[in-house]
């Protein structure tokens, strides 16, 4: 892949990954990506962050890391410095450090349904105490109020809730066409093809083939990411990434810097 970009990378900050910084950044410059960007989960509120986010008083020092970083590497590679922001639990939003200039971009997931963090492994019973369609319709809710926020730059692994492999019975294609309209009145923002589902029991990309075409089909911009929560995880499966996009129509992806969006050509 001639242009490929890394946004979605996480560091041992965040409890749950391993690796040193630059570890992922040498195996980014060996697959040889032309950007990757760090976007470590965003302090949680106390009591829920244990284990997977990093402390509030811990930013400073990621963003100052991270900008060492980009110092460092200047010669070799593209260093963005993002987070990776839970919603709703919107506990971390308007915290000062997220609208701190020295940041490229911001990530906005999904991961918990009121407090059912959904995509834990410990937590999939839950899928079995309540109706398939109305979880779908209620992630889908959070990720159209994420999108219409206005706070996000990139929509993170936009159909999580399928990790488990749990389908829908009903048809969301009309839920997900007006998601692309909504993400599209916003130049600002892109959806991530997420490479960790082909790692994970659904086996697939995040989103699947078939919201790729949709979202082809109505203008949506994207960006690539692998999730990376090990060194070895950069870059994963980009071929597979591209190819996908490729076949729906897409020729470019999006970039950032200091949240402008910009395209990059495939
Ligand atoms: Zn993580
Ligand atoms: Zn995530």
């Amino acid at each position: 892949m001639r242009n490929a970009i890394d946004y979605h990378i996480h560091t041992k900050l965040c409890g749950h990954a391993s690796g040193t910084t630059d570890e992922y950044i040498r195996e980014a410059i060996n697959k040889k990506l032309k950007e990757i960007g760090f976007s470590d989960h965003a302090p949680l509120p106390e009591g829920l962050r244990e284990g997977i986010t990093m402390l509030p008083e811990e930013t400073e020092n990621y963003i100052k890391l991270i900008e060492q970083k980009r110092k460092e590497y200047n010669n070799q590679i593209d260093i963005k410095i993002g987070f990776e922001i839970d919603f709703p639990l919107t506990d971390a939003l308007g915290r000062k450090y997220l609208n701190d200039n020295r940041l490229d971009y911001l990530i906005g997931s999904c991961h918990f349904l009121g407090d059912w963090a959904f995509d834990h492994p410990d937590n999939v019973s839950g899928f079995k105490n309540r109706d398939i369609n109305e979880i779908y319709s209620d992630y889908y809710k959070i990720i159209s109020d994420l999108v219409q926020s206005g706070y996000f730059n990139i929509v993170g692994h936009f159909d999580l809730v399928k990790k488990f492999g749990h389908r829908a019975k009903a048809d969301f294609t009309k839920t997900v066409e007006n998601l692309a309209l909504s993400i599209t009145r916003n130049k600002n923002i892109a959806v991530e093809i997420n490479t960790a589902g082909i790692r994970k029991p659904v086996n697939e990309l995040y989103p699947s083939e078939n919201i790729i075409e949709i979202f082809y089909r109505m203008n949506v911009p994207l960006t690539f990411g692998s999730d990376a929560h090990k060194p070895e995880e950069v870059g994963y499966m980009f071929d597979k990434a591209e190819e996908t996009i490729k076949k729906a129509g897409y020729r470019k992806i999006s970039g950032y810097s200091k949240k402008q969006r910009y395209d990059i050509l495939l």
